[in-house]
């Protein structure tokens, strides 16, 4: 204070001034003008607050050991004496801020404001003033400016949508992600519009009530979603969540809205569901779909029937293995196309997997209309399919069930449309059958066999018993034919009808073969060892066996692996094998078993479907007439013409002609005197097991009968016998 006062001509008349001018943090000062050194910041007062502001006392000012031109910072200095110069010539005050040098060396900001005092001639005297300092003020702002920068910076930097939205719905600032997710080039394009011409109109009312209830103060952490309109008008999904922006007041005066982009993890999941619920090959649904939709359709009282249809190629493996994956897949996508065409809409149709399709068929008036929309179902699915040239075996059969009629369980009516499925393929495919409550103890009949007829081959219970062929002409042992037998759970022998849906079990049927062709064939080597004259044996094999690729040729190792000679082989197939897909297949398999040795037999003769030019095309050797035109040769005349026929015609192709289930003398004479070369039957021996052919006894009694043969001939061919087949009915002896 004295510091103050002691200099001359300062504010020494006024105490009070005095006093307070000390209290106030900054220094007051006073400098003579023109001032000697023309700088115009040569103090000639200072006050006391000078040292708190740099560090110098006031003492140092009036000795000038310090003078303020000195500590103005370097780069501020001219624009200060500009300033001031200014201003006193000007006759205003001034109010500059700029840096000075703390005595420690660091800067100061100071708010310097003046004025020139001037004489009665109006030149300056004095220029006084209040310098304060104002470096916290000026680091603020500095503080404030940086965190503004960083906050842009953040936002900018920011991969989600950022906007400020006014209380009416305006959009008043968004950030560079939020342009890019709109789809605009640039902020101006959004800046101003209305927020909702962003989104989706779906979504509008729940985003304005969410931004109202927002403005109303509530925090949204919870995010929504919501589909947004970019401006090209794709579609994109973004998960929002809304803040209030509130004034000093606490008043909110606009929503912060940050809105995610979740469009790809959207299109993800909705990707996953569809995987989930279809078959991504034909676009259909999958099973675990179609099952909720049949639970869906049988939910009801029942007053609504509902069909359900289950359709199932009935070649689609011979197409895939012959003519491979595409064109298997073609042959789905093309069913698929005409299953769903057929189809109106609100009925499910749906692939099951594999070949196998469902249809649910909802509202259904009457079992007639269902069983005409089945029909539909398998016109159109008759239509021949092409494929790279080709046409595709297309044919597909149908199982068909109604609810609540048949049953009401979904789990019911699916194994109700599984049985009438297995019914129409086991009646020959290509055709739709309805469910029929017998075919659920069929089936378990089926399922028994199967199930028995597992275990014996397990326990290798399967036994081949041998029927000779006989020489009509001679009575000669010419051969056996091998028929399969087993010997069931209770030790009884079991013959192939028995179980002979097993033989439609396409692997169990190849197991049995395979078993049943190493059984023959041991058999064969231990009756060629011991030079038994046993001829051949023939072995029936079924024409799902002999579709596999590799049959002829593993047959063909399996013989020459136990050194047998095809000679003493022979295979029975009917006429089925003929008939179906896979034809030149079949045709080369009999063809390289013929060449090398393995005479073929043509089964049962006159019971199938084969045409006359099967006989010339395969390597047919020998011709087997059906038992049941034997059988009743006895009764019926047309049966003897048939048989008369059917031994010409075999000659005439070149063929043996076997006449099987020969019982009594008199059909044996008979057929012998038609010149029918082999029989085969009762008459002459029935079915054993291998084990007797070994027996001495057995060839003991051959020769017995062989040599017996031409007088039971000779008594017999007077022509009352030979005619007999018209006349007589009498039981043989
Ligand atoms: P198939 O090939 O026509 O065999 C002749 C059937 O007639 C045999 O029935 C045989 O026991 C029976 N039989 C023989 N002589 C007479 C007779 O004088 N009168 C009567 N009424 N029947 C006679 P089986 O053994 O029950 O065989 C039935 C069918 O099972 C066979 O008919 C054949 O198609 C099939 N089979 C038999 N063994 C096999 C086999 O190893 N593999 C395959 N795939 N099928 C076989
Ligand atoms: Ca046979
Ligand atoms: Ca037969």
């Amino acid at each position: 204070m004295s510091a103050l006062f002691s200099a001359p001509g300062a504010f020494e008349n006024d105490d009070h001034l005095a006093s307070l001018l000390q209290s106030l943090p900054g220094c007051a000062y006073r400098c003579p003008l023109p001032d000697p050194q023309g700088s115009l910041l040569v103090n000639e007062h200072v006050s006391d607050g000078i040292y708190a502001l740099t560090g110098y006392s006031a003492e140092d000012f009036w000795f000038g050991r310090s003078a303020w031109k000195n500590l103005v910072h370097p780069e501020d200095l001219a624009a200060v004496q500009r300033e001031v110069s200014a201003a006193v010539t000007a006759r205003r005050s001034f109010s500059l801020t700029y840096r000075v040098s703390h005595q420690t060396g660091r800067d100061v900001w100071v708010l310097d404001r003046g004025h020139a005092v001037y004489d009665e001639k109006g030149l300056p005297i004095w220029l006084e003033g209040f310098v304060s300092d104002i470096t916290d003020q000026k680091e603020t702002e500095a503080a404030l400016r940086d965190s503004e920068e960083q906050l842009r910076a953040m936002l900018d930097a920011q991969p989600e949508c950022v906007m400020v939205v006014s209380a009416g719905g305006r959009i008043v600032k968004v950030n560079p992600a939020g342009v890019a997710m709109l789809g605009c080039m640039s902020a101006a394009e959004i800046v101003g519009r209305n927020v909702l011409t962003f989104i989706d109109p779906d979504h509008q009312d729940a985003v304005r009530d969410l931004h109202v209830q927002c403005l109303d103060g509530a925090a949204h952490d919870k995010p929504y979603e919501v589909d947004i309109m970019e401006m090209g008008g794709k579609g994109r999904c973004a998960e929002v969540r809304l803040a209030p922006l509130k004034s000093s007041d606490g008043k909110v005066w606009a929503v912060l809205s940050v809105a995610r982009d979740i469009t790809d993890r959207k299109r993800a999941e909705e990707k996953m569901e569809w995987l989930a619920t279809h078959d991504p090959l034909t676009t259909l649904p999958n099973r675990a779909f179609f099952q909720q939709r049949l639970q869906l359709a049988t939910s009801g009282s029942g007053k609504r029937k509902a069909g359900l249809l289950i359709i199932d190629l009935d070649n689609f493996k011979q197409v895939n293995d012959t003519l491979g994956h595409d064109a298997g897949d073609a042959l789905l996508c093309e069913t698929a196309r005409r299953i769903r065409e057929c189809g109106r809409s609100g009925w499910t149709v749906a692939r099951l997997g594999g070949d196998e399709f469902a249809v649910i068929v909802p509202n259904v008036e009457s079992r007639e209309g269902f069983a005409a929309t089945v029909e539909t179902f398998l016109q159109r699915l008759r239509e021949p399919v092409s494929f790279g040239g080709k046409v595709l075996d297309s044919r597909a059969s149908i199982g068909a069930t109604l609810f609540p009629d048949d049953d009401r369980a979904p789990s019911d009516l699916l194994k109700n449309a599984d049985l009438a499925l297995y019914a129409a393929k086991a009646a020959g495919r290509g055709r739709a059958m309805h469910y029929l409550p017998a075919m659920r103890s069929e089936m378990q009949r089926r399922v028994m066999a199967i199930r028995q007829f597992k275990a014996a081959l397990d326990e290798d219970r399967v036994i081949a018993y041998y029927q000779p062929k006989i020489v009509l002409a001679d009575g000669a042992l010419l051969g056996f034919e091998a028929l399969l037998r087993w010997r069931g759970e209770d030790g009884q022998i079991q013959r192939p009808g028995s179980a002979a849906s097993a033989f439609e079990d396409a692997e169990l049927a190849a197991a049995i073969s395979d078993r049943m062709i190493g059984k023959v064939l041991d058999d064969i080597r231990s009756w060629l060892d011991r030079g038994l004259p046993f001829g051949h044996v023939a072995v029936n094999v079924s024409a799902l066996e002999f579709r596999q690729a590799d049959f002829a040729a593993r047959l063909l190792d399996t013989l020459s692996n136990r050194s047998i000679d095809p000679s003493h082989f022979q295979i029975e197939v009917t006429e089925t094998v003929f008939l179906g897909h896979g034809g030149e297949g079949v045709e080369q398999a009999l063809r390289t078993l013929s060449k090398a040795g393995v005479r073929i037999a043509l089964d049962d003769f006159g019971t199938g479907y084969a045409s006359l030019s099967h006989l010339k095309r395969f390597p047919v050797d020998i011709l087997k007439i059906d038992q049941t035109f034997i059988h009743d040769l006895a009764q019926e005349g047309e049966d003897a013409s048939i048989v008369r026929a059917v031994i010409m015609l075999g000659h005439n192709l070149g063929m043996k002609v076997v006449a099987e289930g020969v019982e009594d003398l008199r059909q044996a004479a008979y057929l012998q005197a038609q010149g029918c070369d082999i029989g085969q039957g009762y008459l002459f021996g029935t079915p054993i097991a291998g084990t007797e052919i070994s027996a001495d006894g057995f060839w003991d009694r051959m020769e017995r009968d062989r040599k017996r043969w031409p007088n039971i001939l000779s008594a017999l061919s007077s022509p009352a016998v030979v005619e007999l087949p018209r006349r007589a009915k009498a039981k043989p002896a």
